[in-house]
């Protein structure tokens, strides 16, 4: 799990700019909602070994200068909610305005790591011009010019100072997240899971501020539950559930083994699911998808659910080899295996398998299907091993790693997946020289 840093800051600061400077992989959160079009941006940075997320909350909004206003308060009460380090942007070139004034008054009143950081100086000048962003009240600034990088380097020096360190995990119980959609009836199975109070063992605070953990132990399950209790403040319209929605995922998702998505049957598996499908497929988690008030579905033959499920199927390919189990959190039907199932890929997920085992098995398969020759080269493959890392990766060592191409890559996890139980678990298989 690694800790979030979110910019803030008006349009046309250089907020984008800054962040595709910084991010390796990029998630992006898109909505669009009636006639409100933003593009929120979500990424995995690194700086001197330390991970952490950067959220650019600064949507894009077409819309009146009163519709600016309101975004951007929305934006730093996000930021507020959710990050664990806050970075202020502002632009040299225009000045202090309005709008910055704004920003920093609310910025002030919250008890978090807030940098202040004026881009675009790019010269001695406008170095001296910055001193005028004293006046925000918020104190030392940085001076950046994201456009070449200079300035960031000391900045994220500061940033990753006052990040939380990498948790200790308490125990070594599984952690499930249940992610979905607003109304997908997460908050009711969680209840249903862990109403009766008896049953909870602990709350553990979680090493990060807004994260709890609670360990459930019950009919011979025993995980712990990660939640996010970022969410104090209620969303005011539906965009912005929504947004706080995914927000909320994308922490929970980090801090978990496996995710359980849920989803309203009656809404179907729409882009909002499957972004969080594959925020969690990415962030290599195990996935358990949970059709929800399936009590609603009318027309139940077991035609109904074979459907259902090929199109779910159809939307997360290739990735389909993920258990999705038909629920009802009201009536209760199937909660309990729907926990059982996330056991199951908490395993799958931990599962190593023997060196040997995996030669014995792979090897033929490989002997008998070869990868294709690719620009007249033929790859050896001569052995294969599973790496030593918290999910499943695999290593296949060969003469020519770079002459084997996405579709032999492909071929080679189905292979996998078919000889090994990796149901519901992301993996990842390399071409290495031998
Ligand atoms: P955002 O709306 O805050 O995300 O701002 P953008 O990243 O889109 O940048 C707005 C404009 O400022 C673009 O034209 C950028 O090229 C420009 N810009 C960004 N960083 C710098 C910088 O360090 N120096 C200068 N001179 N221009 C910059
Ligand atoms: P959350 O926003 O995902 O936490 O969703 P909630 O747990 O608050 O549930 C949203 C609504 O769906 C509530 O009115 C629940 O009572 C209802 N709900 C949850 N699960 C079921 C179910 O299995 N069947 C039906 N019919 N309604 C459900």
């Amino acid at each position: 799990m690694s800790a979030i840093v979110a910019i803030v800051g008006r349009p046309n600061v250089g907020k984008s700019t800054f962040f595709n400077r910084l991010i390796q992989r990029r998630e992006a959160i898109v909505d669009a909602v009636s006639g409100v079009t933003r593009d929120r941006h979500y990424g995995k940075s690194d700086w001197n070994g330390v991970e952490f997320s950067l959220i650019d909350t600064g949507g894009y909004v077409l819309g009146s200068d009163d519709v600016f206003e309101a975004e951007i308060d929305k934006q730093v009460e996000l930021a507020i909610d959710e990050a664990d380090a806050i970075i202020f942007m502002v632009d040299v070139e225009s000045g202090v305005t309005g709008m910055d004034e704004d920003v920093a008054d609310l910025l002030r009143r919250v008890d978090k790591p807030i940098f202040l950081v004026i881009n675009k100086v790019d010269n001695a000048k406008r170095a001296q011009d910055a001193v005028e962003f004293y006046s925000l009240g918020l104190g030392e600034y940085f001076t950046i010019a994201s456009i070449n990088g200079s300035g960031t380097g000391d900045l994220l020096d500061a940033v990753v100072k006052v990040l939380p360190e990498k948790e200790m995990e308490q125990d070594d119980l599984p952690r499930f997240a249940v992610v979905g959609r607003p109304n997908a009836g997460k908050s009711s199975f969680i209840n249903a899971l862990i109403g009766e109070e008896r049953y909870i063992v602990t709350d553990i605070a979680g090493t990060t501020r807004d994260s709890i953990d609670t360990k459930y132990n019950r009919f011979g399950f025993e995980f712990n539950l990660v939640d996010t209790a970022g969410i104090r403040r209620k969303a005011k319209v539906k965009e912005d559930l929504e947004f706080y929605s995914v927000m909320r995922s994308v922490r929970a998702i980090e801090h978990a083994d496996v995710c359980i998505l849920m989803l309203d049957a009656t809404r179907g598996f729409d882009g909002q699911v499957e972004n969080i499908f594959w925020l969690a497929q990415r962030n290599n988690k195990g996935v358990v998808i949970l059709v929800n008030k399936w009590d609603l579905v009318e027309d139940k033959e077991t035609n109904t659910i074979k459907k259902y499920t090929t199109r779910i199927k159809q939307a997360i390919e290739p990735f389909t080899d993920v258990p999705i189990i038909f629920v009802s959190v009201l009536t209760k039907q199937r909660i309990f295996k729907a926990i059982e199932t996330a056991v199951e890929v908490y395993n799958n997920r931990a599962r190593k398998v023997q060196t040997r085992k995996f030669n014995d098995v792979m090897l033929p398969i490989i002997e008998n299907n070869p990868p294709p020759a690719y620009k007249g080269k033929y790859v050896k493959i001569k052995f294969c091993t599973q790496l030593p890392t918290p999910y499943p990766q695999f290593a296949f060592f060969c003469n020519l790693p770079q002459y084997v191409r996405d579709p032999y890559m492909r071929f080679l996890e189905n292979k996998l997946r078919e000889n090994f139980n990796f149901e519901g678990v992301p993996i990842s298989v390399f071409m290495r020289k031998k």
